[in-house]
């Protein structure tokens, strides 16, 4: 397959938080490949910003390691690393205090795309939004990259909108979640409005219901502070599976641009009725032979955050009034996998004889642990027997039709780092967009805040508490295998 890589224009891209865990495992990795690819160029520069006094060389040595840990490729290009590295450096600032700032300034050059990146705790917006501003470094033409979680509730997420907005235009600012830069998500797009054959059916009148799954194998690792404060529907639902949601229950925008996608899903999110106590599975994984349990895992013994949720969605509007959207995501579920599975309705009538099967059709958006689309479709099985149906995928797995994942199939980050350096928000949540999906998760929290419920026990290495299964099996429908 023959690619086309449109280099951007050269930037100075500052990464406050640039020896951080983000910066070391995704940003710097990303810029690399895009370097690699061509479409970052030589001139442009990265300048890492953090508290540790460190020198260029020291951080030039950090970023080498972590791009060497973090790419397997990495070894077999040393010689383009190293080039790469030079057009890396460092800056020691506190965003709490005033020093360093003018250093900073000095290396931002006139005529070149001007981005900075907040890989920092959003407490740290204010204090570095306020200090570009006064150091003169906000111009009409600078964006910002902020990253999650955007506030912990609706209260705070308008905080931090007002905070930006004192320093920034809607335009300038570019709410990260990487979910929106995954090729699965944007070709969803191009599935759904290149195509004249979906979107007939994308209705509650073909579709039963829609399932989204986002598990995790993994625990909260070192995360159990931080984790213990969110749990999963803060950490999962509010920012990822919503934009999955939305992405998979849009009219069709006038255009592929940012306003004309952001106000799709914009009413999207308003049309969400709020979740009751029926439809809510809330669970925390407990102690089993494959690993601990999330209380001693995070450290937090009484702790009552959950690490699994299963809810069941309605949309309330005329394309998707009757149609559920089940969501279910966790931690140490028995495997790692995410898909939204499209589950249409069966024919309405079948003219085979009873017994040889009678199916729907799935179409599955497969997101992790590898990218692509899977179209069940109902055939005669093969050979000699009479009729009888079975379902088989008509698959799409980018790395079988299109070469394996490389340089030219960058990875969520590097895809959206490159979108910011070009101004294009399409795939960037706007600040209303943000705020109205914590509305809707605010009240389902306070769902089962108002009873004082503790999670329900699930094993880990599970599909989730059996309540979850449930939410399902009372419809008469029954959840996907979770399968990596
Ligand atoms: P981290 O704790 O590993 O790194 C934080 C960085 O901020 C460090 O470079 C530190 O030196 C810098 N920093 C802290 N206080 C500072 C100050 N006063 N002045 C200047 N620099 C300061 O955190 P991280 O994992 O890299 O995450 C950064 C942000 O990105 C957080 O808001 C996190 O929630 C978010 N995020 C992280 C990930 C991830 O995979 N790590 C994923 C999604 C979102």
């Amino acid at each position: 397959m023959v690619s086309r890589i449109i280099p951007v224009k050269t930037f100075d891209l500052v990464i406050f938080g640039g020896t951080g865990d983000l910066a070391r495992r995704k940003i710097l990795p990303g810029l690399f490949r895009r370097f690699l690819s061509g479409q970052m160029d030589s001139e442009s520069r990265i300048i890492g910003v953090a508290r540790q006094n460190l020198d260029c060389r020291a951080y030039r040595s950090v970023i080498r390691e972590a791009i060497l840990e973090n790419d397997s490729g990495a070894r077999d290009k040393i010689q383009c690393l190293e080039a790469f590295l030079t057009l890396v450096s460092y800056n020691s600032i506190d965003a709490e205090s005033e020093s360093g700032w003018d250093n900073m300034a000095c290396k931002m050059r006139d005529g070149t795309i001007h981005a900075y990146y907040f890989s920092v705790g959003p407490s740290l917006f204010d204090n570095i939004a306020g200090r570009l501003h006064r150091h003169g470094l906000v111009h009409e033409d600078v964006r910002i990259v902020v990253e999650k979680p955007f506030g912990h509730d609706w209260k705070s997420a308008c905080a931090l909108n007002r905070t930006l907005a004192r320093h920034f235009h809607e335009h300038q600012i570019f709410r990260i979640d990487h979910y929106l830069g995954k090729e699965t998500v944007q070709n969803l797009m191009a599935l759904r409005f290149g195509n004249l054959l979906f979107e007939p059916l994308w209705n509650s009148k073909y579709v039963d219901h829609i399932q989204i799954t986002v598990a995790e194998s993994v625990g909260v690792g070192g995360r159990g502070d931080y984790y213990d404060q969110t749990g999963a529907m803060r950490d999962m639902v509010q920012n990822h599976i919503m934009q999955l949601l939305c992405m998979i229950a849009m009219e069709p925008p006038a255009k592929y641009d940012p306003n004309s996608m952001r106000d799709e899903k914009l009413k999207v999110i308003r049309c969400l009725d709020p979740v009751t106590r029926n439809d809510l599975v809330r669970g925390q994984y407990e102690k089993s032979a494959i690993s601990g349990g999330y209380l001693d895992e995070a450290g937090k013994s009484g702790s009552t955050t959950e690490s699994f949720i299963a809810l069941k969605a309605r949309i309330s509007n005329w394309r998707w009034a009757g149609t559920p959207i089940y969501i279910r995501t966790g931690k140490r579920l028995k495997d790692r996998a995410s898909e939204i599975a499209v589950v249409f309705k069966q024919t309405p009538h079948s003219i085979f004889a009873a017994g040889s099967g009678r199916h729907g059709n799935i179409l599955a958006i497969k997101l992790q642990p590898n990218e692509g689309i899977e179209l069940e479709v109902t055939i005669k099985e093969p050979g000699p027997g009479g009729m009888r149906l079975i379902e088989v995928p008509l698959d799409m797995t980018f790395a079988d039709a299109l070469g394996p994942s490389d340089i030219d199939n960058p990875d969520a980050y590097e895809r959206l780092v490159m979108d910011v350096i070009r101004g294009d928000q399409t795939l960037f949540m706007r600040g209303d967009e943000v705020e109205a999906a914590w509305e809707w998760t605010d009240k389902v929290v306070s769902e089962w805040e108002n009873m004082n419920e503790k999670p329900l026990p699930y094993s880990s290495g599970s599909s989730g508490p059996d309540d979850s299964l449930m939410l399902m099996h009372r419809d008469g429908r029954k959840w996907r295998e979770i399968r990596a």
